[in-house]
């Protein structure tokens, strides 16, 4: 048995989520990270936490954007297992049901945010976390040089993890859900 299975089923528990479900979708179970830096601040105060690597390539791939005329900042980054919770919950407790939940947010334990490693990005054009996010020069930027700072789309179109087309989602170093399924 995976420790990290162990660890969060208490947590599947509490959504009424079931554990044969989450193997069904094959999803990873993802860690949380150890070490956080504030990767960047919203006008309003609210810091974003990252590993001190994706938290230092973040800046660089900002600052290069920017020159490029790209703006882009940062909505979501690290968010702890009991934090996924509560948003779960929170959605639960206005009416929707677990499975429409669960294509938007990630199971607890599951989501590649636990990591310290992923951002959702936005920029000032459009909506953040929508998938118009793709039409944007902002995202034509990323996909261009993403790469190159070691940040890459975890959830392109028709994704096999059941989850929506997320073009505002990117992560850094190695996606665990390069490995899912194999
Ligand atoms: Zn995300």
């Amino acid at each position: 048995m995976h420790a990290l299975t162990e660890k969060y089923r208490h947590y599947w528990q509490q959504i009424g989520l079931s554990e044969a479900e989450i193997e069904r979708r094959r999803l990873p179970l993802f860690a949380e990270a150890m070490e956080l830096k504030t990767a960047e601040r919203s006008p309003d105060g609210r810091e974003f936490l990252l590993t001190p690597a994706a938290a230092a390539a973040w800046k660089r791939m900002k600052a290069a954007a920017s020159a490029d005329g790209a703006e882009i900042h940062i909505v979501s980054a690290y968010r702890s297992v009991e934090r996924q919770v509560q948003l779960i919950a929170a959605k639960l407790a206005g009416k929707q049901t677990l499975d429409a939940v669960l294509r938007i947010l990630a199971p607890p334990g599951c989501s590649e945010h636990h990591t310290g490693r992923a951002i959702d990005v936005a920029t000032g054009t459009v909506r953040p976390l929508d998938a118009e996010f793709d039409t944007t020069h902002a995202f034509e930027w990323l996909v261009k040089h993403a790469a190159n700072f070691g940040f890459t789309l975890s959830f392109p179109e028709n994704n096999p993890f059941g989850y929506v087309y997320e073009p505002w989602h990117w992560c850094y170093g190695e996606s665990g859900f390069g490995k899912a399924g194999s």
